[in-house]
């Protein structure tokens, strides 16, 4: 069976759906189905061997009713724009869902930075924050890591923009590295979130986390993170992946072993122990839990009905398409969705932004208990509003986050 697999118009998709379900108004529709604005630079840079090379960006403004801009940058090689528009949008609705005062924004760059010096990526993330810099403020967006993009990318970014502004403002950027005003426990919030999520999902729903199997698929920050958490809760990780392939052992894996193995030989592949698995086996094998955590697009109408687990934890940013959600929804799997499960990474970027424009700075305790309240909190929003409509809790996010939106267009007089 083959669907169309764009994530602009799957976000569309989901968002008309539940506009008709919760009989909103169409002019929300009408507003939030086009970004606000479309930045696309093009970045020269000179290479390590003398010639030039002009890369492309973007950034791209979703949605500003409830505040200023907040989504990550993402350095991928064949960088959609169609992308990009989507995973502006799910900032908007993930902003929402866990109530930051922001709207939201994701921009990229068109390459592959492991192909790139430490030389060539820094000067091209500083090409990138002098092109977009009339576009990103501390009270207008504020970037942040996504796919292929670091800590230490941040900190360039950071101090192009300084130069430029001519200020230092530490707040016009998060997930900074933490002597340069990054807040503890944001390297390990995405998956913590994720952690945090399914406790709830597993109190709601019965499916048990201590004895549970986990599969990941990736093993990037947000995938290691959930993994360790999982881990440390008495579940066992029985696969994981990267983009040259995946290890499976159902006795279990030790998910700092294997980080370390991954930091030492740049993949998971050949991790002792294990079954060799290709990138995308883990999101079908047997297992309880199932967290994937790398690009959109991969629980597909294709591999949908092999899905064994009882609960999906998505880390990733649109994981599934709306056709095998419809799958799952019939299997009865419990889905925790994107806009939801991986706001913990943007949530401890808002603590990050508060503690940089205050300029005072919280314990890792302090930062971890707000983050477990947030995420608390959006489960139960996002739940009761999946019960209200008699929904999936997909479409109670979707639901939530429109409702947020739609109040603040209103109270700003635009619709
Ligand atoms: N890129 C992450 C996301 O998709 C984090 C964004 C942020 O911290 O602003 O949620």
């Amino acid at each position: 069976m083959s669907e169309k697999l764009n994530p602009w118009e799957s976000q569309l998709t989901n968002l008309k759906k539940v506009s008709d379900i919760m009989n909103l108004d169409p002019s929300v529709y009408e507003v939030v189905s086009k970004p606000m604005r479309i930045l696309q630079v093009s970045l020269p840079i000179r290479m390590d061997d003398g010639s030039i090379k002009s890369f492309e960006g973007f950034r791209i403004h979703h949605n500003t009713a409830r505040g200023p801009c907040k989504g990550g940058i993402r350095y991928f090689p064949s960088l959609e724009l169609d992308t990009e528009k989507a995973l502006g949008a799910w900032m908007t609705w993930k902003n929402a869902v866990v109530n930051l005062p922001y709207g939201g924004a994701k921009g990229g760059i068109n390459c592959d930075p492991k192909k790139l010096s430490q030389g060539e990526l820094e000067r091209l993330t500083r090409a990138y924050a002098a092109a977009i810099a009339d576009f990103v403020g501390i009270d207008l967006d504020i970037p942040a890591p996504d796919v292929g993009t670091t800590s230490q990318i941040m900190a360039w970014f950071a101090d192009e923009y300084y130069k430029i502004s001519r200020r230092i403002l530490p707040g016009v950027i998060t997930a900074k590295p933490i002597g340069l005003g990054g807040s503890l426990g944001r390297t390990a919030a995405t998956g913590r979130g994720c952690y945090f999520t399914a406790v709830e999902a597993s109190r709601t729903y019965d499916i048990p986390i201590k004895g549970a199997s986990v599969s990941v698929q990736g093993y990037g920050n947000a995938a290691y993170y959930s993994a360790l958490n999982f881990h440390q809760a008495g579940a066992k990780l029985v696969a994981a992946s990267d983009t040259r392939g995946g290890v499976y052992n159902k006795n279990g894996i030790d998910p700092v072993k294997l980080v370390e193995h991954k930091a030492k030989t740049r993949s998971v592949v050949g991790f002792p122990g294990c079954e060799t698995f290709s990138s995308t086996d883990p999101l079908t094998v047997d297992c309880d839990i199932l967290v994937p955590a790398a690009l959109e697009n991969m629980i597909t109408l294709e591999n949908v009905d092999d899905v064994k687990a009882k609960l999906i934890v998505e880390a990733a940013n649109g994981p599934t398409t709306p056709g095998a959600d419809r799958v799952l929804d019939e299997k009865r799997i419990i889905c925790l969705p994107d806009i939801l499960a991986n706001a913990g990474g943007v949530t401890v970027s808002y603590f990050e932004w508060v503690q940089n424009r205050m300029g005072y700075y919280w314990t890792e305790e302090e930062v971890d208990q707000r983050l477990e309240k947030v995420m608390k909190t959006a489960f139960k929003d996002v739940y009761d509003y999946s019960k209200k409509y008699d929904v999936n809790l997909r479409y109670g996010a979707y639901a939530l986050a429109l409702d947020r939106v739609a109040e603040a267009m209103r109270l700003r007089g635009w619709i």
